[in-house]
């Protein structure tokens, strides 16, 4: 019975007392004023939050009501509020209140979002959202999909049909055979790479293998190095770039990239953990062109399009090579017939949460036109951003604001940017709240990281934190903080 017909037929079903009804409700009213209140960072040391969840595990039960209360009371001064519209840290996105409340209810149901056969509602779900996102990416339409915790599990699942293909090519069998006689692959890694694609081939067994490609300024393959790199390479060939760089949001020409690997045989997988976001996009579209001739595509659900951690993508244009990588089989598994979808056979995991939910009802809820709001959106503000602190002296942009990440770094006091000058006006951001933001080294510089990811954020919140910035600068350049003084 759906939500509207309950409330037509007895407004007061649910009032019974049930005990999961009374800790829903409980939830539901303390969300409400959780998420209607301004929060600052988190504000206990770690030797506190320790202590108020040391106790042993007693023996008898408490309390549902009395043990959620016990939870948010010790919890909340630990949390991070990364889902506040003036919170820049990391690449981190809110949560829309519809993927909020669909993952309330993908828990009520609790699928398993393993095979057909343990939910026959999340296969076709997923199947579904599959649909929708290779045709809002503009990816090749056979494109297989899996849903995943997030781009790192992503990055795995991509590089290993990347690792299947090309070794299947030259006549080995790597599921069956694994890699001890195998031929060699040769996998050249743009250095830009996240350090996810980094674990994912070590896990594969390839970490051996990987040769680096220099990079650009701002952190983008260089076609000459790749090119030199393909030279001398023949025989299996695994090519890994980046859209999105971590730091600067750059973009490595995958146009360039994917012809110049397919002429040398070889197979390009792209993390692209926020970058791909920018193909649902109007205004940023072209800033990722070429992007659906790669072979496997790695990214993020949790970052950009804000629905609530944990979520991630892969897509495969070979669906084939995607399944004999992944798929697993027992004889106690029903396999799906008729060609319906086991999530399980694009992605390491067997049992998990039925993903598809989420990402069905948010992308439901938007439309194409409201995920291309959101990711321009992002992207103009970034550029404001920019361009305000751009105008205060011995504040500079390091990188071209292409997408929805600005590198800031700041000159101290009659010299250029420390990491000293750096630090004290990260710990006044952080210490605020707004303009919450972390550090990076970019190219030997110490500089300020700052994305703009969240549905909620306005123009004022953008001017906000800017001005917050511009703050902590005048301020640490007036009264440099000196060890021990942060708090
Ligand atoms: C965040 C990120 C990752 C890792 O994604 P997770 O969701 O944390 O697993 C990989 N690559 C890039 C470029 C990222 O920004």
């Amino acid at each position: 019975m759906s939500i509207t017909e309950l409330a037509r037929l007895s407004p007061s079903v649910g009032d019974d007392g049930h005990a999961l009804d009374e800790l829903l409700r409980a939830v539901s009213r303390y969300s409400t004023n959780y998420l209607a209140t301004d929060h600052p960072g988190p504000t206990a040391e770690r030797s506190a939050l320790a202590a108020a969840f040391a106790g042993p595990l007693q023996g008898g039960s408490i309390d549902a009501v009395a043990v959620l209360d016990e939870l948010i009371v010790n919890g909340e001064p630990g949390l991070l509020h990364s889902g506040a519209p003036t919170f820049l840290g990391f690449v981190m996105g809110g949560a829309h209140p519809i993927s909020v409340a669909t993952e309330w209810l993908t828990s009520i149901w609790d699928q398993c979002g393993a095979l057909y056969a343990t939910s026959p509602t999340a296969s076709v779900v997923e199947d579904t959202v599959a649909r929708w996102l290779v045709s809002m990416f503009g990816l090749p339409q056979q494109t297989s999909v899996g849903i995943t915790s997030g781009c790192a599990m992503s990055n795995l699942s991509g590089l290993a049909a990347a690792r299947h293909a090309v070794l299947d090519a030259a006549g080995w069998d790597v599921e069956r055979d694994g890699l001890f006689g195998a031929p060699v692959p040769r996998v050249l890694v743009s250095r830009g790479c996240h350090t996810t694609v980094f674990r994912a081939l070590r896990l594969l067994g390839m970490a051996g293998q990987i040769h680096l490609v220099d990079t650009d300024d701002q952190g983008r393959m260089s076609l000459p190095a790749l090119q030199e790199s393909l030279r001398t390479t023949d025989g299996p060939l695994i090519v890994c770039g980046q859209v999105g760089n971590v730091d600067t949001g750059s973009v490595d020409p995958m146009p360039e990239i994917c012809a110049a690997a397919h002429d040398a045989g070889g197979w390009v997988h792209v993390d692209a953990a926020f970058g791909m976001w920018a193909a649902a996009g109007h205004t940023v579209r072209h800033q990722v062109t070429g992007l659906e001739f790669a072979d496997s595509w790695a990214t993020d659900a949790h970052k950009w399009l804000n629905v609530p951690y944990d979520c991630g993508l892969v897509f495969c244009a070979h669906p084939e090579a995607h399944r004999a990588a992944l798929r697993t089989t027992a004889d106690y598994l029903t396999a799906a017939a008729d060609g319906a979808r086991d999530p399980a056979d694009y992605t390491p995991d067997l049992s998990r949460r039925a993903r598809a939910l989420v990402l069905w009802a948010t992308l439901r809820h938007l439309g194409t036109d409201g995920v291309a709001d959101l990711i321009d959106r992002s992207c103009a503000h970034a550029a404001t951003l920019a361009s305000r602190l751009s105008t205060v002296p011995g504040v500079r942009i390091v990188n071209d604001v292409v997408l929805n990440q600005v590198l800031v770094t700041f000159d101290a006091p009659g010299t250029g940017p420390t990491r000293a000058h750096l630090d004290a006006i990260v710990a006044r951001l952080q210490h605020g709240g707004t303009g919450w933001a972390s550090p990076t080294t970019w190219r030997g510089l110490p500089t300020l990281r700052l994305s703009v990811c969240n549905w909620q954020t306005t123009a004022g919140d953008i001017d906000a934190c800017a001005s917050a910035i511009i703050a902590a600068h005048r301020a640490t350049t007036d009264h440099p903080i000196h060890r021990g003084e942060q708090s």
